[in-house]
């Protein structure tokens, strides 16, 4: 091999070594940038359902991936998982959870997983479960705690606190990140809440029948009376006694409205309203349905239709 051969050698070794360090750079970045594998490296928890989700989202920003496992139109207190919900939860952490039984299906997932289980309700003064006209349980069995807490604005406040002090102790790295959409996301639930207090001022129909036993929270919050649900505490069928007694609550208050949910579409629910006389209006615990797709807009949703009372 003379020297002019080893000349002409040289470019060509140097363009497969780039070759070479292109095609290892490309096998090690993240999955994440080329959308073709998982993305079990980056960041991860997973929320239980819509609201709760969406205050944890607002909260990671773009530091952490949130997965929300509950699909949106599903009916939480029954959800069973698939899965499609055991994918969603691949590569999280933790699973953020409302707890006392509104998400035990959580339980299950989280030890197959291997992901912790973290209760959002720190801080936050707990309800017993109302009896079936508001008045306080007596029963104490399963279930003794009232778990729809994040319809109080006060309390999606310190949810969002839990599951910014969770993630900062969990990611180190994107503490700076997740104080800053803290704050941001807290001063925004602020405006939501004088907001809400705005559109429930002045007169209006406050004694409210609803339709389970989710409204406690946010009708103490705001100045409301949840006077009866249409159905009994536990989610049991009203009997034919129960709806007598439901309507001369009905008839004694005048209520106007039965405060129905999307997810419960009942047939036995509209007849009493017709004997009553009552107009049907929906309202919304959970939400991710189109206008509802943010914590926020759901619960301006529920404000305002409880203020026009249809
Ligand atoms: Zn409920």
């Amino acid at each position: 091999m003379n020297a002019s051969s080893k000349k002409g050698l040289l470019p060509v070794i140097a363009l497969v070594a780039a070759v070479v360090a292109i095609a290892a750079f490309v096998a090690l970045s993240p999955g994440r940038k080329t959308g073709t594998t998982p993305t079990e490296s980056a960041d991860k928890v997973a929320v239980t359902v819509f609201p709760a989700y969406d205050i944890v989202r607002n909260v990671a920003g773009d530091a952490v991936q949130v997965a929300l496992l509950l699909p949106p139109g599903s009916e939480p207190h029954t959800f069973e998982p698939t899965p499609s919900t055991v994918r969603e939860l691949e590569g999280a952490e933790a699973i953020y959870m409302i707890g006392h039984g509104m998400d035990d299906w959580a339980a299950t997932l989280a030890e197959s997983s291997g992901a912790d289980k973290v209760t959002l309700d720190a801080g936050i003064s707990l309800r017993p479960i109302m009896e079936d006209f508001g008045t306080r349980s007596s029963s104490g069995q399963e279930g003794t705690v009232d778990p729809h807490y994040w319809l109080a604005v006060s309390n999606a406040k310190k949810m969002a606190k839990t599951a910014a002090q969770d993630m900062i102790t969990r990611f180190p790295s994107a503490e700076a990140a997740i104080n800053a959409n803290l704050a941001s996301y807290l001063t925004k639930l602020d405006a939501l809440d004088a907001n809400i207090r705005q559109i429930l001022s002045g007169p209006f129909m406050s004694d409210l029948i609803t339709f389970h036993g989710a409204w406690y929270y946010f009708a103490q919050e705001y100045g409301l009376s949840v006077r009866g649900t249409f159905e009994p505490a536990g989610g049991k069928e009203p009997t034919p006694k129960y709806l007598a007694q439901l309507g001369d609550v009905v008839e004694k208050l005048n209520v106007e409205t039965l405060y129905v949910e999307p997810l419960f579409d009942d047939a036995l629910a509209e007849s009493f309203a017709e004997e009553h006389g009552l107009k049907l209006a929906a309202i919304d615990p959970i939400g991710g349905a189109t206008g509802r797709d943010t914590y926020e807009q759901l619960m301006l949703y529920n404000a305002q239709t409880i203020r026009a009372g249809k």
